[in-house]
């Protein structure tokens, strides 16, 4: 374990280094050097004596101390002395004893360390208030928030082109001084342009929005600047529109003139070689603070770097490795994300798994509905409730009952997800899995984000429940107060074996006899919050454990349609097991989709007329504008009146919208299932689990502000009968081909995690997770979740270190158990971090 001493000597050589460069004209941007060798010597003692570089990390600690009160030259002796101590340890270094084991850092450093990073930064020197609210506004508060703000590109200025070799098509780097300027016409167009010559050829750089003044203040005749971007020919004339420019200065440092130098998205209107100065210099002082939350063995074998060492390449990289070393860099920063993020799930699974569950066992139902005319027989529930489907269940969904069934055998609370692709029969799984539950002695609940879906699993289930005496009710927000009271009583009484309810079901007041089982519909609509305060209102029982006063944890399961690729699905909802549903009913016929522009209306709509006349139903769909529900109401609206009055005249037409009552949605879904409707205009209320059966054909509107997934989402209300379905997406012309190829892709296919896959690809995952809602730790990188790749290969070294170390007991252990908790926050418990 030489290695971190190794890597302590790197890290002093750096800085000194730097500070003796260009004949020590980065002295002063290196406030911390003093600090840093203090903390570094003192880190290297703390090894204790056996690598026997003891002295010279004493003579180095002496060497800078009282250093920032110094003179210049004396500053300029000291650095040269500390150069020469280092390059002695070095030189020692290699004949380092083999197995002269290091001290890992206590937790206590640890917390130390993480705390630096944690440093404001109006608390640096040199940053006041006026730049500390600027970086405020691009998130930037911390220390570490600067660490973490990582360079978007990066520019190879060691070898420059010269504007003589420059190929169009190309990105490029270049340097060129100005040779003119000013504002010119193409035809109508004005553009700002400004000729560079590098004495090899000329170049033009043009620019099409810009304000004037502006320009002619930014350029002087004689300027030299760094140019990036894409090269191109216009009449014969090499030219780059829009390049990014750098004004080059006599006396800039290397940094931004050499080498391998790191771009950042604009902060504000600061110049990229103040964002760069200002990263750099917390990168070399605070960059050894940085505590990385993975195992040194595993960052090894996975050939990564260290944390601290990732961003100094990344902020900085050094020459020989050009960007390569950047990339390496980034990975490196990503990994350690992903594997604290994976190792926080990995805990939280296996605290599920610990913790006590009811062991569902069949028999005890019978009691309960005694009086029930129709329980006479000997079958299970289950069996009971089979015999009544007018299907049988599809093989896909006897996997997933076989699944849900031996976990709730098990003593330990069910987590079980299942995704399934609309349509694919998700509800009936879970009313089996209730009635395992209720025929236990248990009560079961499900829970659904909209009045209309918990409408519809009412009607669904209420029918069978009733034929085998199982006692259901509905609650939601519309239930009216009396009824509610009622409800609530037998409820608590055990005086209902089934609750089916929106929301309202976690309110305080709802209080179970003995939950067993809780089913989260469409669970991407609730946060973990809602699943958890579920959860709480597991059974008080009879179970021995429930003496106690806490509650058992009841089991639980969560439903979603929003298909989402297995790697990610496996982080997003880490903590839970999965089933799939792969497979729909047999006889359905896929969705035929077409992609139509505007002019194309008429023929949507007679496409539309056509299924109308063999008897379908249809749906015109309305994106719910973000900024303004009301203007999307009013699209709606007036869009209804519109085909009523003049487009559908022999048809009727309703509205339904997210602004109407509960009872009046109500109303209008039941209207349009008995086929008194035939055209329903709708807002995305429909989005999730509605299920008509007649409808055949739906009409999207704006197709291109939905996302993919929730385009797929939709379009699964149609063709739910036998009788195929057909939805036609309306996109208004955007002027980006990116959108129309995405809405392709619709056409293309109907597998839900293909679609999901494309919208991962073209719009990140965010879409899917909501980080804010999901419980996770924010993500410090961006699109950490972006590399499907390395999210499992951290997740199987998260998993596998736990397995290997169940306790954390190990002395790596103790520090990546500091970083878990400062990354996790308050959201894992600590009981799980010990
Ligand atoms: P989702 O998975 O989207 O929630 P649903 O549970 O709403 O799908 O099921 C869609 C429709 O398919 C419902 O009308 C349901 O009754 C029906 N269905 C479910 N399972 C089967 C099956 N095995 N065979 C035929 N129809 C089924
Ligand atoms: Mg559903």
């Amino acid at each position: 374990k030489k290695e971190r001493l190794t890597k302590i000597i790197e890290s002093l050589s750096r800085p000194l280094e730097f500070a003796s460069k260009d004949d020590f004209a980065h002295m002063e941007s290196l406030k911390g050097l003093a600090t840093l060798v203090d903390r570094l010597s003192n880190v290297a003692l703390g090894f204790g004596p056996a690598h026997g570089l003891d002295s010279a990390f004493k003579e180095l600690k002496e060497t800078f101390t009282g250093f920032d009160a110094l003179g210049p030259a004396e500053k300029k002796e000291r650095v040269l002395k500390g150069i020469e101590i280092v390059k002695s340890m070095k030189a020692v270094e290699p004949s380092l004893k083999e197995g002269a084991e290091l001290k890992p850092l206590s937790r206590a450093e640890v917390r130390k360390k993480l705390n630096l990073l944690k440093t404001p930064l109006e608390r640096l020197k040199g940053i006041g208030p006026g730049l500390s609210g600027r970086l405020k506004k691009k998130g930037l508060t911390t220390v570490e928030d600067v660490l973490y703000y990582l360079p978007f590109r990066y520019e190879d200025r060691r070898h420059v082109k010269k504007i003589g070799e420059l190929k169009p098509g190309t990105y490029e780097v270049v340097t060129g001084e100005v040779m003119a300027m000013g504002e010119t016409r193409y035809g109508r167009r004005k553009l700002f342009e400004v000729v560079v010559s590098d004495g090899s050829g000329l170049l033009k750089l043009k620019w099409f929005n810009y304000r004037l003044s502006y320009m002619k203040n930014r350029f002087k005749e004689g300027q030299r600047l760094f140019l990036y971007g894409n090269v191109s020919i216009f009449a014969r004339q090499k030219e780059i529109i829009h390049p990014d420019v750098e004004l080059m200065d006599e006396n800039d440092d290397s940094m931004h003139m050499k080498g391998v130098v790191p771009i950042y998205s604009q902060i504000e209107n600061l110049h990229q070689k103040t964002v760069r100065k200002l990263v750099r210099r917390i990168v070399e002082e605070y960059a050894g603070s940085a505590v990385g939350g993975v195992p040194e063995d595993i960052v090894n074998e996975a050939g990564l770097m260290g944390l601290a060492d990732a961003f100094r390449e990344a902020h900085a990289p050094a020459d020989a490795g050009g960007a390569a070393g950047a990339v390496l860099a980034r990975k490196s920063i990503t990994f350690d994300e992903l594997f604290t993020l994976e190792l926080g799930l990995a805990l939280k699974r296996r605290n599920t798994k610990q913790e006590g569950g009811i062991a569902f066992k069949a028999a005890a139902f019978k009691s309960a509905a005694s009086k029930s005319a129709a329980s006479e027989s000997n079958d299970t529930l289950e069996k009971r409730l089979l015999g009544l489907l007018p299907f049988t269940l599809t093989a896909a969904q006897k996997r997933a009952i076989e699944e849900i069934r031996s976990d709730m055998a098990s003593p330990h609370p069910m987590n079980r997800l299942i995704q399934g692709d609309v349509g694919s029969g998700k509800t009936m799984v879970s009313f089996i899995a209730a009635f395992i539950a209720i025929e236990s002695g248990f009560q079961a609940a499900i829970m659904a984000p909209t009045e209309i879906l918990v409408e519809q699993h009412y009607l669904t289930t209420h029918a069978y429940a009733d034929a085998l005496g199982v006692r259901t009710v509905l609650l939601t927000s519309s239930t009216p107060r009396a009824e509610r009271v009622r409800t609530l009583k037998a409820i608590e009484k055990g005086e209902v074996d089934l609750v089916i309810g929106t929301h309202a079901l976690i309110q305080k007041d709802v209080e179970f006899n003995s939950l067993g089982l809780a089913v989260v519909d469409e669970q991407h609509r609730f946060g973990v919050v809602q699943r958890a305060a579920l959860k709480k209102k597991g059974a008080r029982g009879t179970e021995p454990e429930a003496q106690t006063g806490e509650g058992l944890s009841p089991d639980v399961l969560v439903m979603t349609a929003t298909p989402i690729p297995r790697t990610l699905s496996m982080t997003v909802f880490g903590d839970l097991d999965v089933s799939i549903i792969d497979e729909l009913p047999p006889g359905r016929r896929p969705v035929q989709t077409r992609l139509m522009r505007e002019r194309d209306r008429e023929k949507a709509y007679a496409i539309i007329k056509g299924e109308l006349e063999k008897g379908g139903q249809a749906y015109i769909v309305y994106p719910l504008v973000e900024e303004s529900e009301e203007l999307s109401l009013k699209d709606a609206t007036n869009m209804k009146e519109h085909l009523a009055k003049e487009i559908f005249i022999d048809y009727n037409v309703a509205l339904l919208h997210g602004r109407m009552k509960g009872s009046e949605k109500e109303a209008v879904m039941r209207a349009f299932k008995k086929k008194d409707i035939d055209i329903l205009v709708a807002t995305t209320v429909i989005e999730v689990g509605v299920d008509v059966p007649g409808a055949t054909v739906m009409l999207i509107e704006h197709a291109e502000r939905f996302g993919l997934a929730q385009l797929h989402q939709l379009r699964g209300r149609v063709g739910r009968g036998t009788r195929g379905g057909t939805c036609l997406l309306l996109a208004a012309y955007t002027g980006s081909e990116d959108t129309w190829r995405r809405l392709k892709v619709m056409e293309q296919t109907t597998d839900g995690f293909r679609i999901a896959e494309e919208d991962l690809k073209l719009r990140g995952p965010g879409d899917f997770i909501g980080t804010r809602q999901s419980g996770l730790p924010d993500f410090r990188v961006q699109d950490a979740l972006g590399d499907l790749t390395l999210l499992k290969k951290a997740r199987e070294e998260a998993f596998g270190f736990l397995e290997r170390d169940p306790e954390l007991a190990s002395p790596d252990a103790a520090c990546i158990k500091e970083v878990l908790k400062a990354r996790w926050k308050g959201r894992l418990e600590l009981a799980e971090v010990g």
